[in-house]
């Protein structure tokens, strides 16, 4: 089975899938084995994918890459907006955490507008607060947040210790809201609400779609309306979205959650469709908002030049006008001219290099592009908080059977609007389906990767170190948790969560970003000379390790 000199897939050294898969689960415990070996795959038929376990639990004492359900509430859909204050109710230790740590940047675009990002506010709760309620402790401290801010709208998000101790924040937000007059709203983000911080995501799109969406129906003055949801701003990413898109003359109402403002997103409904970037955060929103007020959704991709092309061309042609799709092919050829000749430059070193990617629940799918634009391969992949639509497609969703973990979230009962459910809407989008036109879809990661790749869901320390030692990838697309673990053994990490310093990677300015941070990063001699202190007895392989495609 094994090959040491293998060419396939799984590049130019390291065993074969199968092998290697095999390899990472031996040292588990045979009840472990059973659980990892259903969420780590071979990725046998690409075209019709195996199920994968996913959003389930992870094994305790195995080191997860994962986040809380706070943190994906907080941290990652409502953080974002920029002029709500964020008050976190909990032990200083959760909002420290969660305080500007993504890097989902932002600036002031309006007169008289304020940016309350940079502040972390929390009710900093005590043993006592733990003992006799922290309610009170709320009251006063949204009470102090108004008195020294008079922001329009105050957010609260509940960490654990409030869920154990059952504070109601939800009661303290009502009557706070109807003393001082402006939109007061809170979250039972409790950290362990769900298996991972994807559960945050579902109460976010809750509470963003029951407390802010629809609350202003100023009309939009603009030929094609549209917003983005699920891009979060990251380096920059949705400037250069918000660029490209005013270049073609595309109107971005609201962009779910990235350098926004809380009025835009009040009056976000006001959009002729929905694109989703990232499926797995924010595919609740796509639903409701069409369920409400009949707004289509489709799924696009900003990474990566062909899924930029692609996701440009496609919200054209759902406009359908000629004057915006000429406009599109003008916006495309002139970016090329900028892109082409350094990705022809970059290309001749970067061929055949192989990456593994462990980002998210959209990234470890969106960077694969990126590096196929390269001519790289992509060995291994996989999410930290996906389901198994993220891998395996939308079309698995009615098989996935609901457990006790995903019953702990609300589902919203939404249905049409009376009087602003806009009827064309699902007419357009029935005609323009009965033309082969895809809505409301995602097909997953497992369908474009290459055939005997390793697909591995909430991967472990353990397990990455394996993946390193038998395959030594040129570079790991990974987090910030698992950066320095990569590095330590000799591999170049591109973190993407919140890109260290680096961006926009998204659009075409964003691609020749990355393209000249991973010629730089596999291209770079200084890997094989790293060599963590406790390897100075000589054990130290992967940092040793030739590839033959390294550069000299
Ligand atoms: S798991 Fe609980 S205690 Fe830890 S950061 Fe998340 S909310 Fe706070």
């Amino acid at each position: 089975m094994s090959d040491e000199n293998s060419t396939g897939p799984m590049g130019p050294h390291g065993p074969d899938a199968a092998t290697a898969r095999e390899e990472m689960l031996k040292v588990y415990p045979k009840k472990t084995q059973r659980k990892r070996g259903k969420q780590m795959l071979v990725n046998e038929e690409p075209g019709t994918p195996a199920e994968i376990g996913a959003n389930s639990r992870t094994v305790p004492g195995i080191i997860t890459q994962r986040g809380c359900s706070y943190a994906g509430c907080k941290g990652v859909v409502i953080g974002p907006i920029y002029d709500i204050l964020h008050i976190t109710h909990g032990p200083i230790g959760c909002g420290w955490y969660s305080w500007l740590s993504r890097r989902n940047i932002t600036k002031i675009r309006g007169e008289g507008e304020t940016n309350y990002l940079q502040y972390s506010m929390s009710t900093d709760m005590q043993e006592d607060h733990i003992v006799f309620g922290g309610e009170k402790q709320l009251a006063a401290a949204i009470q102090e947040a108004y008195d020294e801010f008079h922001p329009k709208a105050i957010s609260v998000y509940a960490t654990c210790p409030v869920g154990l101790i059952g504070d109601d924040i939800h009661t303290v937000c009502r009557t706070m809201k109807e003393k001082l007059g402006i939109n007061i709203f809170g979250f039972s983000c409790e950290g362990y609400k769900g298996v991972s911080q994807s559960a945050g995501h579902h109460i976010a799109n809750n509470g963003v779609f029951k407390h802010m969406i629809g609350l202003d129906d100023s009309p939009v003055e603009a030929k094609y309306k549209i917003n983005i949801l699920g891009e979060y701003n990251i380096g920059g990413d949705a400037w250069e979205i918000d660029r490209i898109l005013d270049l073609c003359g595309i109107h971005i109402i609201g962009t779910l959650s990235g350098g926004v403002s809380y009025g835009e997103i009040c009056n976000c409904h006001m959009a002729d469709l929905n694109v989703v970037m990232c499926h797995r955060s924010i595919n609740y929103m796509a639903e409701m908002m069409e369920e409400k007020f009949g707004i289509p959704w489709f799924k696009v991709n900003f990474i990566g030049i062909e899924g930029t092309k692609k996701s440009l061309r496609k919200i054209a042609q759902y406009f359908g006008d000629k004057e915006l799709i000429d406009r599109v092919e003008e916006v495309i050829a002139a970016e090329m001219s900028e892109v082409k000749p350094i990705l022809d430059d970059i290309t001749t070193r970067t061929t055949g290099k192989t990456a593994a990617l462990f980002v998210g629940g959209s990234r470890a799918h969106h960077y694969q592009d990126l590096f196929t634009d390269m001519d790289m391969k992509v060995i291994a992949a996989g999410y930290e908080f996906a389901h198994r639509d993220d891998y395996e497609g939308r079309d698995v969703l009615p098989h996935i059977k609901v457990d006790a973990d995903s019953r702990n979230i609300e589902e919203l009962t939404v249905t049409a609007d009376e009087t602003r459910f806009d009827a064309s809407k699902p007419e357009k989008k029935k005609s323009l389906e009965e033309n082969g036109f895809t809505f409301s879809d995602y097909e997953g990661m497992m369908r474009q990767m290459a055939k005997d790749t390793l697909v591995i869901d909430d991967i472990s320390h353990h397990e990455m170190e394996k993946l390193i030692e038998m395959y030594h990838p040129d570079v790991i697309g990974s987090g910030i948790k698992d950066k320095y673990i990569i590095e330590k053994m000799g591999v170049p990490c591109k973190q993407l969560h919140s890109y260290d310093y680096g961006g926009p990677y998204a659009g075409f300015k964003g691609a020749i970003n990355f393209y000249k941070e991973i010629d730089r990063m596999t291209g770079s001699k200084v890997w094989k000379l790293a060599r963590a202190p406790w390897h100075e007895d000589g054990s130290a392989p992967a940092a040793e390790k030739e590839t033959t495609t390294a550069s000299a």
